[in-house]
């Protein structure tokens, strides 16, 4: 009897185990993630937390910052490209990534014109331009004219909101 007891726990143990796991891998599935669709997304923020992780969403709708030198590509250097971590969509090659020590992974262009779209930020006491994706409008990081050749651009983004695709 004891022993079956025991069993039973080791059972009931595993099958919520089993759930609990389950249950993550559901809440972060994410169906506008694609990287074929290029069309564009407009999808609410109410949305947007079904599919994101929390740290995600935090950038990418929120308008979060990750601090300087906590991400995982300020010094990143494989050759490869950085998509949207939110919808796919690409965004910058390692050959616009320049080494800059602001403790973001920084780029003098973005893969087109059109991967990226701007805003006026005049949040926190500053002016500053807000760097969006050209997709699902997901908050990218900012731009700014300190870059260097040949655009003399910075565009300061966070790793959070990146996804990297070796070469
Ligand atoms: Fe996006």
């Amino acid at each position: 009897m004891k022993s079956l007891l025991h069993f039973s726990s080791i059972i009931l143990i595993t099958l919520l185990f089993a759930n609990c796991s389950n249950a993550q891998e559901k809440k972060m599935e994410n169906k506008y993630y694609s990287k074929t669709d290029t069309s564009k997304l407009s999808i609410s923020n109410e949305e947007w937390k079904k599919s994101l992780d929390a740290e995600t969403y935090n950038i990418a709708r929120a308008k979060g910052t990750e601090y300087a030198f906590s991400g995982k590509f300020w010094n990143h250097q494989e050759e490869g490209m950085y998509r949207c971590k939110a919808c796919g969509n690409a965004l910058f090659r390692s050959d616009g990534k320049f080494e800059s020590s602001c403790g973001w992974p920084s780029f003098f262009e973005p893969i087109n014109p059109k991967s990226v779209k701007y805003a006026e930020d005049n949040t926190h006491g500053m002016q500053r331009v807000e760097v969006m994706c050209g997709r699902c409008d997901a908050h990218l990081g900012h731009i700014f004219d300190d870059g260097p050749a040949p655009t003399y651009k910075r565009f300061c983004i966070n790793s959070v909101i990146l996804d990297f695709e070796k070469k």
